[in-house]
């Protein structure tokens, strides 16, 4: 089988927001990409599909924190490009029990990287969102500005487009089954399912999400500890007459709770009268094989929002809307962006084991990801400094990954 067309600077495998903007940072920069997509874009079979992700800068892990200022500035940097919005700010609010160790690391880390953060006890949390959002009185709220709600399949397509207009060759419905060294010519074959899909490029980046466990395994023996989850998230309806409570624009945040049971959710926007509220988690799956549903029980969310949103949304027949989805979970829940090494050395680079929490990062992860491919390494304003949490060596010198107590 010969080689399929032309030879490119980079090639990136895998369409979702990570590949996408790591594509358009690529072709921004004058190289000549190919981003090569196993289903057809915009499918709703990965984790980029749906209709919104959270945007916050709380973490506990400072870096994080660092990585959500910079990827909310080229948010908004890629919208002004391309001339629509896909991120709707308001404010962000996290609560849990006041000794719960992730919110108390979370407020330190944002003290440190100098977020402005308020936390707030019960009385005050009433106040500050007109009885809407209550918590129990031995509970704290951390109220950030840095928030929002983007808009994910919109998003992943914003970047398509400005990758495309750079001159970036996208290609779809072509699934990556092999990743070669090209022993004669150097560079690095990429070997599609189709007759005739063999594609060279002198660098390659790989964000294959749920099948990154998968891929890397079939082509450098490399086991990495990704595990894909599949997810549910849920809607509920807005009782009548209060939509525009829980509405985007009224400062109702996007939010998270650290007690049990582990929730999150965003103000509505995208279905109006209808709130998301999700638990965190799921259930481990093959990408290839999927359940798809039913999720998990959703009496525990049925409490939660009776006695957090005061009566405002209505409960009794469960979610209105489900919508299912892939998480890839590392142990320490940190990312992988890395290069693969071995006989790849940098010439191959990946990007993985986002554990639920990298949409909003994706404009920073695709810079990143674009600079090692490039430049060899990270410059910027997100430091070289943080790739160390990201290295797959950390699974070889533990493999539970980076030490973390508040997980
Ligand atoms: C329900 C849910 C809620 C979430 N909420 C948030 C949130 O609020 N905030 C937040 O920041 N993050 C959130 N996330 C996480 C975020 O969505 C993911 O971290 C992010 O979408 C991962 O993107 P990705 O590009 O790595 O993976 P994907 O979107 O899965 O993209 C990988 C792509 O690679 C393709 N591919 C795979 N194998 C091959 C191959 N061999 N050849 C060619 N193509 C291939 C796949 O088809 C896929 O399109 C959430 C995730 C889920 C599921």
């Amino acid at each position: 089988m010969g080689l399929s067309g032309e030879q490119y600077d980079v090639i990136v495998v895998g369409a979702g927001i990570m590949g996408s903007s790591a594509a358009y940072q690529l072709a921004k920069r004058g190289q000549k990409v190919l981003l090569l997509e196993q289903f057809d874009f915009l499918h709703h079979r990965g984790s980029s599909h749906g209709e919104s992700r959270t945007m916050r800068a709380t973490y506990p892990d400072a870096y994080y924190c660092d990585m959500a200022v910079e990827a909310s500035r080229l948010w908004e940097e890629a919208e002004s490009e391309m001339g629509y919005r896909v991120y709707f700010k308001c404010p962000n609010f996290d609560m849990g029990p006041a000794e719960n160790k992730s919110l108390r690391t979370i407020i330190s880390s944002c003290r440190e990287r100098s977020i402005d953060c308020r936390v707030l006890d019960h009385r005050q949390v009433d106040e500050e969102f007109n009885g809407r959002i209550r918590i129990p009185e031995d509970w704290i709220g951390v109220c950030t500005e840095l928030g929002g709600v983007i808009k994910p399949t919109k998003a992943v397509s914003m970047f398509q487009t400005l990758a495309f207009r750079n001159g970036a060759v996208l290609r779809d419905r072509t699934e990556v089954k092999e990743i070669v060294r090209d022993d004669v010519n150097g560079g690095i074959l990429v070997v599609g399912d189709g007759e005739g899909d063999k594609f060279w490029g002198r660098k390659c980046v790989v964000t294959v999400g749920a099948w990154t466990e998968k891929l890397v395994k079939r082509v450098s023996g490399i086991e990495l500890p990704v595990q894909p989850v599949e997810t549910t998230v849920c809607y509920w309806r807005v009782k009548e007459g209060q939509e525009g409570k829980l509405a985007i624009g009224g400062g109702f945040p996007t939010f998270a709770s650290y007690g049990r049971p582990g929730v999150y959710g965003t103000p509505a926007l995208e279905f109006p009268g209808l709130i998301k509220v999700t638990l965190t988690g799921g259930y481990p799956c093959d990408p290839d094989k999927r359940p798809w549903g039913p999720g998990k029980p959703t009496e525990e969310m049925e409490e939660w929002i009776e006695s957090t949103f005061g009566g405002l949304v209505e409960t009794g027949g469960g979610p209105v809307s489900k919508q299912s989805c892939m998480c890839c979970m590392t142990p320490d829940k940190d990312y992988v962006i890395d290069f693969l090494g071995g006989e790849f050395g940098k010439d191959v680079v990946v990007g993985g084991g986002f554990s639920g929490h990298g949409f909003k990062m994706g404009p920073a992860v695709g810079k990143m990801l674009a600079d090692l491919a490039v430049e060899g390494e990270v410059k910027g304003a997100v430091e070289e400094e943080t790739l160390r949490y990201f290295r797959i060596q950390r699974f070889v010198e533990n493999p539970l990954g980076n030490p973390k107590d508040f997980l």
